[in-house]
This record gives C-alpha cells, structure tokens and sequence, in this order.
C-alpha cells in the first residue's frame, strides 16, 4: 500500500479502481478497417450494450427523479434501433472501411445537423439526442478496446489537471472521485465536483503507474492509499457506510419547509452547471435552481451553441422544474472557462479581462440569440435571467435595452415567449458599493462570494498558493454581504447568495440574521442547509 497526500475540495470518501484520464482519449480516430463485418458486429455489440446501459439508467432514473424525468432514455433506446441511423453507419463501415468509433461520431453529427436544421421543434430537439446516443456508442466501442471509464464500473479519475471542459463531459454516473495532481480549491472544476457529490483532492502527486490499481480516496483528510491493505480498506468502508447512514438521515427532510423557527422563510434553491444536474436538484429537493451556469452549455464543443440548442436546454430544465424558479445566468465564460471558437486573445489578466457580460455587451450577436432562448423558454417554467460580472449602473441599462430589442424582434416574428424576472450578480466590489442604485434597476441580486472574495481580497482564485488567504469568512466579503442586502432591501429588492459561501453551514445563521432571502448551494448540500435553517431562531 502506498499512501499521498494532497488537498481537499470535497469531503467524502470514495472506494475504487483508478481511471488516469488522458486528454487526448476523447477524439476519435479514423481508422482503415479490412474485417469490415467483424467491425460491424463490434458495432453491434456496441449498441446492445448500450441499449442495457440505457435500461439501467431509465430503472435509476424511475426511482430517483420520477417517470417524466426518466422517459428520456427510453427514446435514446428506441433512437439506437432506427433503421436510418444503423443503416447510415454499417453502410459507411462497408463502403469506406473505417472502424465503427469514426462511423458512429459522423453519421452522430450528420444526423444531429440534419434535426437542428428542422422546422418542427420536437424534431429540432431530437439534435441532441442523436449527439447524446453516438456519443454513447462511441464509449462503449473505445471502451471495450481499453477497458476505460465506458465500463460499467464506476472510477476514480486521476488527472494532472482537469479542466472545466473536460470534467463537464465526464459520465457523472460513473465517477466516484477526482484526483488531481494541479488545480485550486476555488476553480469551476472543484465546483463541479461539489455539485456531482463527489470527493475530490487536488495537489496529488500520485506515482507514474497506477492506472486500473485500486484506490481509496479519503476527501475529509486529503489523502489517498493505492493498493489498500485488509485494514484500510476496513476502516474506510466503514466510514463510507457512517456517511451514507447520515445521509440517509437527512432524507427525513425532504418535503419540509425551509423555515426559521420563528417562522422566516428562505428560498432555498441549488447551482447547477449542466441540463442533467436537474435530477440532483430534484433528489435532494431543492425550492429552485438560483444559478444555472449557462456557460457550460459552450464548453468542450467545437462551435457556439445555437439558439435552438440553447432554446431546449433551458426549456427542459424549466419543464422538469416544472414551476419552480429557474435562474439562468447569461453567459459568463472567460478566467478558466474557456471555449477557442470564441478566438478570445490571449490576457496578462484573464480574471479580470474581456469576460462575462463584457463579451456579451460587446457582441451582440452571442448574447441576442442566449437572450432569444431564454424568453422563447420562459414560457415553459418560471425563468428569470441574471447577469454576471455587473460593475455599473450603465451596463444594466445596456442590457435593458438589449432585451427590449429581443423582445421587440420577436413580436415582430411573432414567436411567442414569456416573461422573466430580471436580476444581476453582486461579485465585484464596485457592485457592491452602488448596490443602492443597481437595487433601483432590476428585481433581484445574487451575491457572488467566489468571485467577490477574488476582487475584494485581491486573491486569484484559481492560484493554489494562495488558497490557504483565499478567505471568504473575511470581515469585509461579510460587511459587503450585510451593505448588500440593506441597500437592496431598501428598494424591495430581494437578495440571495449562491457563492459556494452560501452553503457554508457555520455562517447559515448569520446570512438568517443579516436578511438574506435566498441561498443557492450545490445540490447536495441543500438538505444540510435545510437542518441549518430551521435551527435558525
Ligand atoms: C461566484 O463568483 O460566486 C459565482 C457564483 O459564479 P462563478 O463561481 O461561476 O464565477
Ligand atoms: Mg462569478
């Protein structure tokens, strides 16, 4: 047994063969196949293999998120039996004799072009399916040959760094943790492992082979053990069924109110990042989604998403919100989220450079058709939209007059939409300090922390070196807070935080005291948050 230490983003402990992630894993190559029906039953194989994957998933899905939620794989079942889609690709393994991967990831996006380019919107929105079933296929086949992630077993990913990209298009159900050798506690990355539930460590030096050997990851203490002996491995099975026993203590919340004991209610709604982090939202029965990272939607892809792409995305998560509030953050991509189609120049700052609301004051094009998918959405759900990034008064009107021209160009179309509640994010100082004249502009704020610690302690967040300063509970990130939330009230505007500081059960109380009406935590903290609050006098 060999034991590292590193550093915590996430507590938990996961038990599990080790998956070293490799960045170049994900293309998939063109090879010259002279067996062509021997590839043509691996594709087979493939798709049956899929097929029962997707069975699997339909039963979880049934038990966890409910039949409506489930239905989706279903179709993507039914979609891998359609004649055109299987006839495309063994015609294309036959006649250009290439392997199964590569006639499955072109006939995928052939056929997904072929649906975005539809009039009908259910058709439109069978693009991603398509894109989502090749997807599939393609880690099944690259799986078979390297007994990768594509398995059925789930893994510990080991990586030098992950980036927001590339963990965003990881299997959620088969990760059990993140080991990371680079990367900070306050990165998208470590956030995305908190809202998968997952233990995660960062400054792992891990040793050169050890892909497939077994790992125990201990995310409270910020080790790992390769190779486990019998007593390890005992002693943390043992705290892992501890865990899942507490766990299963916090259930009992479920359906309760988010309510202080003297009778103060606090929305209490959850951050997601991507269309499938709903069913975790809806598990762990959050009132709303208070931060729909919306730039997610633009990362590891090769283009920007279309209107139509993003139109469905934010209609399905309002669907199956069904009613609850939604809030979609507008674009807010630059720092460490990073997409190259946006031919972005290379920054001495990116934190504090061309990023967010920046990008999208300056090219209306990106931000008019996010805002045309957001209204034409809203009629599905309870959608409002927030902006990131706000330093002035003078961008809010800006964006104002933005929308007023979406709203105008679609009456003239008569496309229909809905309406949606507007609000912005408090996460530079200077926001902060005119709070009392944005609060006069839109209906709601949204504090945040993250970001708001970065500027006001002058601390880059994504800088391991400086994560042991990086201190939200900070003195001014809570008089920032408190001024916030009284120049907002002031004006009837109501104010949440969904900084990952909003899930922080230790300041719960104070957040209740100072007035704070919402808090937006990553999903599997809402049911801790929920004890807090109705401990809360
Ligand atoms: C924040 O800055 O607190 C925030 C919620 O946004 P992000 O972490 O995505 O920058
Ligand atoms: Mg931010």
């Amino acid at each position: 047994m060999e034991a590292v230490r590193g550093k915590s983003v996430y507590g938990g402990i996961a038990i599990g063969r080790v998956w070293v992630f490799d960045k170049g894993d994900s293309t998939v190559k063109r090879i010259h196949i002279e067996d062509t029906s021997a590839e043509i039953k691996r594709f087979e194989n493939a798709k049956e293999n899929a097929k029962e994957q997707l069975g699997a998933l339909y039963e979880k899905a049934l038990k966890e998120v409910g039949e409506v939620n489930a239905q989706i794989f279903e179709v993507h079942q039914m979609m891998l039996d359609d004649l055109d889609y299987v006839e495309s690709i063994i015609h294309m393994i036959e006649n250009q004799n290439v392997n199964a991967e590569y006639a499955v990831a072109v006939t995928g996006d052939n056929f997904s072009e072929m649906f975005a380019a539809m009039e009908d919107d259910y058709m439109k929105a069978r693009a991603a399916d398509v894109k989502d079933i090749s997807n599939r296929l393609v880690s099944v086949l690259q799986g078979d040959e390297q007994g990768g992630i594509s398995g059925d077993e789930p893994v510990i990913i080991v990586a030098d760094d992950l980036a927001p990209s590339e963990t965003v298009q990881l299997d959620k159900n088969k990760v059990l943790a993140f080991v990371t050798k680079h990367g900070s506690t306050n990165s998208h990355t470590a956030i995305l492992a908190r809202t998968m539930n997952i233990p995660a460590l960062i400054g792992v030096d891990y040793p050169e082979d050890i892909d497939g050997k077994q790992m125990v990851v201990d995310g409270y203490n910020g080790s790992v053990y390769i190779e486990p002996d019998d007593a390890t491995l005992k002693k943390f099975e043992d705290i892992r069924n501890e865990d899942r026993n507490k766990q299963k203590l916090l259930q009992e919340l479920k359906g309760k109110d988010d309510i202080t004991k003297s009778g103060r209610k606090i929305k209490l709604y959850a951050n997601i990042g991507t269309v499938t982090d709903v069913a975790s939202v809806l598990q762990n029965d959050a009132a709303g989604i208070g931060l729909f990272r919306s730039e997610f939607l633009y990362l590891g892809r090769e283009d920007y998403p279309s209107e139509e792409e993003q139109f469905q995305a934010y209609k399905t998560v309002a669907e199956n919100m069904a009613g609850k509030k939604v809030i979609i953050r507008t674009l807010d991509i630059g720092a460490d989220k990073k997409a190259d189609y946006f031919n972005l120049e290379k920054e001495e700052n990116p934190a504090m450079g061309y990023r967010a609301i920046r990008i999208c004051l300056t090219r209306h094009d990106i931000f008019k058709t996010q805002l045309r998918a957001i209204y034409r959405a809203a009629r599905y759900g309870n959608i409002s939209i927030m902006y990131p990034m706000i330093i002035s008064v003078d961008e809010v009107r800006q964006i104002k007059k933005i929308v007023k021209e979406v709203k105008a160009e679609l009456d003239s179309k008569q496309i229909p939409y809905g309406e949606v509640e507007q609000g912005i994010m408090i996460e530079t100082p200077a926001a902060v300090m005119i709070s009392d004249l944005l609060a006069k502009e839109v209906e709601f704020f949204s504090i945040g922390t993250n970001d708001l610690t970065q500027y006001t302690l002058a601390i880059d967040r994504q800088n391991p070196q400086l994560d042991n300063i990086y201190d939200s509970h900070h003195d001014a990130i809570l008089r920032m807070i408190q001024m916030t939330v009284d120049n907002a009230h002031k004006e009837n505007c109501w104010v949440g935080i969904c900084g990952e500081l909003g899930a922080d059960t230790t300041l719960t109380d104070t957040f209740v005291k100072m007035g704070i009406d919402e808090l937006s935590v990553t999903p599997s903290a809402v049911l801790k948050v929920r004890e807090k609050i109705r401990a809360c006098d």
